[in-house]
């Protein structure tokens, strides 16, 4: 495990970026029916999928519970569970806030878990038991952390988190699929090595589930992202974003950020 490279000031990553799939969907963009706001395949902040293609109903082989804390939501892909698979996932975010950067993770409004039938996905050192190992402890619900390594560090203090078993992914599943997270070094979501949250909550139902059970359908939005960086290229890092902001003339740099209000911005996935 390495730290996350993302600096205080920026709260961002030193990792390339990929488009949000809010802005990647073939179907075109729309607007939200709840915010107004123009949006591709998702709305990040009501949690509604626009794009009709989408899977819907999915259900999942146990309950997860995604705490989203030090990113906005248009990074999130864990979020992506809670789109498609809305039975079986609760969303626990900050009230109030689309980006939870500067929030205390102790003010994260959490229910109380039983540790008998719920367990964090957080590897904590090379003793933390697989899941689906033999050893592995039983339960029910799943807490996914989706946040940098940093910030998760912090969130696990929550008083609601402390007492509960953690468990991790066995190392054969630790490795993403999509290369532009690949080598990056950062934490994103549950596990290291560049494994995304969607991914993480992926194998964890792929070891949970009946034989035969994929959930590959949960990659939907994901897919499409890495088209998305296929066709584009991965945008700069934020510190490069950061970087050029500084040098930029401050009218340039007012057109650039009504365009990303407009949803015409890009975030990375998580
Ligand atoms: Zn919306």
């Amino acid at each position: 495990m390495e730290p996350d490279r993302s600096t205080p000031e920026e709260g961002g990553s030193a990792e390339p970026r990929a488009a949000s799939a809010e802005g990647t969907s073939s179907s075109g963009r729309k607007p939200c029916p709840r915010c107004g706001k123009s949006c591709g395949g998702y709305c990040s902040d009501c949690v509604v999928v626009l794009d009709p293609a989408a899977p819907q109903g999915l259900r999942l082989p146990l309950r997860l519970h995604i705490l989203q804390h030090g990113e906005t939501n248009a990074r999130s892909t864990a979020l992506h569970a809670a789109l498609m698979a809305p039975a079986d996932v609760q969303l626990h975010r900050h009230a109030g806030s689309t980006t939870s950067r500067r929030c205390d993770p102790l003010a994260l409004q959490l229910p109380e878990w039983d540790p008998a039938s719920t367990a964090v996905l957080f590897p904590e050192g090379p003793d933390t038991p697989a899941v689906g190992d033999p050893a592995c402890p039983p339960f029910q619900q799943l807490v996914v952390l989706e946040s940098n390594w940093r910030k998760a560090r912090g969130l696990l203090r929550h008083p609601r988190l402390a007492g509960l078993p953690r468990v991790q992914l066995p190392r054969e599943v630790c490795s993403t699929e999509f290369e532009w997270r690949r080598g990056d070094g950062s934490f994103r979501g549950a596990v290291d090595e560049g494994l995304s949250s969607i991914e993480a909550i992926v194998h964890a139902c792929r070891l949970l589930g009946s034989a035969g059970e994929s959930y590959d359908s949960l990659l939907y939005f994901f897919r499409q992202q890495q088209a998305y960086v296929k066709k584009r290229g991965a945008l700069p890092t934020s510190r490069q974003e950061a970087r050029a902001r500084q040098k930029k003339p401050r009218a340039a740099r007012g057109q650039q950020e009504r365009a990303a209000a407009d949803g015409g911005g890009a975030a990375a996935p998580l």
